[in-house]
């Protein structure tokens, strides 16, 4: 049998409109021993194609974490192949919220060293000495009582478009690095606070909970089954939902309304709006919130250096993607420099109950800085220096070079040399050159688009 999809996306897609069967979007995970991940892929990619399972599920000696939507007739014997294993039978299966017949166009089934990176060694500290697993209902009452601390153990992109009331929110675009910064925020409170935390579906604080135990909390809560079960108990149990806003997913959708609340704002014009996307220019793919009126101006562009990148021959785009590999840079979001508006503070972890400061601009239009100016310029390897006079230059930052000859050229600043060493700022003061495909002009003017 063939291990791999011989379908494309589109493929796909098109298949499972034709069939026209109601697909279940449903997510797990579990923590095991396993001792060959290799073999447990093998069997579970074999037991689920027959199914029609498609997703993106992680397997390693510590487990499984799946995503994946299957046809909802296929449900019972889906089930049944989970069973075939000690650690997974009745295991609970967050079946989501919104349906979607597209959210997964493919199966993958990965092997990693661990389900989710969370950069612990696991040897150090009990990982089976967890929280104590709350439900919606005794969720929601630890979030009432003013002795509790609430802490969303997801990333900025996540809870920026929902989250708990109240919640602390830390800063970080990955799970790993918010361990740290977490334990050192709330050292004061280890002793006397409820340490209420929690993710998207559990998993995070499944670790997380033991390893904050390991630090020296003494009252540490988890969310049981993550926001995709609080919602579903919510529904099931008539509670008021104490979350608000958009639940972030990994697939197709990246999120799931939960309640009508709009917590976040465009990125480029900052109207209320959490509708996520990548940049249609796919260099770049930045993943950032966008409006539908920006997402018109900009053709779903992040800026306007994409925008223009999209409308060059497909040769052009192709030659211009070689050799850029993005990675989880696309997760920087809010806090990229092309994006016009930014309302991530510059803190670690966000205050308590900071609700959005709405902020209104009508137009989109392109504002710059002075940065510094043009003294020189090497043909041979066409490389242009400038000094910078004023305020601070990085790399990723989009730039406007002004001149008489010159005139106006735009770019964003991949790769750049500060008093001849490759650095990422460049301060006042400092000779910063970089790679352009034109001659540059003594004194021409460099700015920083905002
Ligand atoms: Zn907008
Ligand atoms: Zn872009």
């Amino acid at each position: 049998m063939q291990l791999y999809n011989t379908l494309s996306a589109e493929e796909r897609a098109a298949l499972i409109d034709e069939a026209g069967k109601q697909r279940l979007t449903l997510s797990f995970y579990a923590y095991a021993r396993i001792e060959d991940p290799k073999k447990f892929r093998d069997d579970l990619f074999m037991a689920w194609e027959p199914l029609e399972v498609l997703g993106r599920i992680y397997v390693a000696h510590e487990g499984i974490n799946a995503q994946l939507s299957l046809p909802a007739d296929h449900f019972y014997e889906f089930r049944d192949t989970l069973e075939t294993y000690d650690f997974m039978q009745g295991i609970r299966l967050n079946v989501a919220v919104e349906q979607n017949d597209h959210s997964f166009l493919k199966l993958t089934i990965k092997v990693r060293d661990k389900i989710v990176a969370d950069g612990l060694n696991d040897d150090t500290f009990d990982v089976t000495n967890k929280g104590i697993h709350l439900g919606a209902a005794d969720f929601n009452a630890m979030l009432d009582d003013p002795n509790t601390i609430v802490v969303d153990m997801r990333n900025h992109y996540e809870s920026e478009i929902g989250h708990f009331v109240g919640s602390i929110k830390p800063d970080v675009d990955t799970f790993r690095e918010s361990l740290p910064i977490i334990e050192t925020q709330l050292s004061e409170f280890k002793e006397g606070k409820n340490l209420l935390m929690y993710c998207t579906g559990g998993i995070r604080c499944e670790k997380a909970s033991a390893y904050f135990k390991h630090k020296g909390f003494n009252n540490v809560y988890q969310l049981e089954g993550g926001i995709i079960e609080y919602t579903r108990q919510v529904k099931a149990e008539g509670l008021q939902s104490k979350f608000i806003g958009k639940n972030f997913v990994f697939d197709h959708r990246l999120g799931e309304r939960i309640t009508d609340d709009i917590v976040s704002n465009c990125h480029q014009c900052g109207k209320p709006c959490d509708t996520h996307t990548n940049c249609a220019n796919e260099a770049c793919h930045l993943l950032f919130i966008q409006c539908e009126e920006c997402a018109e101006t900009f053709e779903g562009c992040c800026s306007t250096a994409c925008n223009e990148i999209i409308h060059l021959p497909e040769d052009e785009q192709k030659a211009l993607r070689r050799g850029i590999k993005n990675g989880n840079m696309i997760f920087k979001k809010g806090k990229s420099d092309v994006l016009t508006f930014r309302n991530s503070s510059p803190g670690v972890v966000g205050t308590a109950v900071a609700e959005p400061k709405r902020r209104f601009e009508t137009t989109a239009k392109i504002k710059k800085a002075y940065v510094g100016k043009g003294i020189h310029f090497f043909p041979k390897a066409s490389i242009g220096q400038f000094l910078v006079e004023e305020g601070e230059l990085y790399v990723s930052n989009e730039i406007l070079i002004s001149g008489p000859t010159t005139g106006e050229q735009k770019l964003i600043i991949e790769e750049m040399f500060v008093n001849d060493q490759p650095a990422t700022t460049a301060r006042k003061g400092d000779l910063v050159s970089f790679k352009l495909d034109y001659r540059i002009r003594l004194s021409d003017k460099l700015y920083k688009i905002l």
